[in-house]
């Protein structure tokens, strides 16, 4: 379809336990074949964001209180988590959650959620191919792999269900500069597969020198939008996140 893996949030509102007021009103598209960054300090909402979209809420007492997910033409808010993967939604979440005592082959084969056999084994093979690192330690438990390779891991296992859009939770977290680079590279590499790309970065240069778009979160609004060379050099934006004034 025309619009796949394109994602158009509307008008957002999430509350956590009945109570709390997150995301106040949050519109963020991410077109086609994009990669759409979604900057903000901690605690603004980014995390919530993204378990909006996935459909992951639920499990954390959040609720969606208005607005709608969409994907691919149809509205997804209230489907399950499941029936989003089925549809191509697939999340990467934040703190690289693999399943330590497994292999790296066993990770990623447990992926291939509603993937058919031989799709799964096709997308398994490609994986391979992109990320030489996790077929130099296929048989290896994954809790010993660095940092780095458990991200990779991550990602992969994430793109085992054959994604239109990937969502990224602070991919570079913790990562040494050289490591960001490959994430980086990997991601870029991602979608120039096809696959649509919403980035959740504090690594706003890394998040904005891939990006085609991007948008800022602050206490759940976003207050800041637009390419991420006009965001680059918007001034609030690089004092707060580029490390720069
Ligand atoms: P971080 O980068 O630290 O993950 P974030 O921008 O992703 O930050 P969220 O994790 O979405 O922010 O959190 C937004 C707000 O919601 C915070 O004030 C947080 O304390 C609150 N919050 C998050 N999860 C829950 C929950 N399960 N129950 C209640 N409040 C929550």
């Amino acid at each position: 379809a025309a619009e796949a893996g394109e994602l158009v949030v509307s008008n957002l509102e999430v509350v956590y336990n009945d109570a709390v007021l997150v995301l106040r009103g949050i519109s963020v598209s991410v077109p086609t074949g994009s990669v759409v960054a979604l900057l903000g300090a901690n605690g603004a909402g980014k995390t919530t964001l993204l378990r909006a979209i996935s459909g992951l809420l639920d499990f954390h007492r959040g609720d969606i209180t208005k607005g709608s997910v969409g994907f691919a033409g149809a509205d997804v808010t209230s489907l399950s988590p499941s029936h989003r993967v089925t549809r191509g939604l697939a999340q990467v979440m934040e703190g690289r959650r693999i399943f330590q005592s497994l292999s790296v082959e066993e990770n990623l084969r447990a992926g291939a959620i509603g993937a058919k056999g031989t799709t799964a084994s096709e997308t398994f093979d490609r994986l391979l191919d992109m990320f030489p690192v996790l077929a130099k330690r296929r048989r290896d438990i994954a809790g010993y792999l660095s940092g780095g390779e458990q991200q990779m891991l991550a990602i992969g296992r994430a793109l085992m269900s054959g994604p239109t859009l990937l969502l990224l939770d602070e991919p570079s977290l913790g990562l040494a500069p050289r490591v960001v680079e490959q994430i980086r590279d990997a991601i870029v590499s991602i979608n120039g597969q096809g696959t649509s790309v919403l980035l959740v970065e504090q690594n706003a240069t890394m998040a904005l020198s891939i990006a085609n778009h991007a948008y800022v979160l602050e206490h759940g609004r976003i207050v800041s939008e637009g390419s991420a060379a006009a965001l680059m050099s918007d001034r609030n934006v690089a004092d707060f996140y580029l490390g720069g004034g």
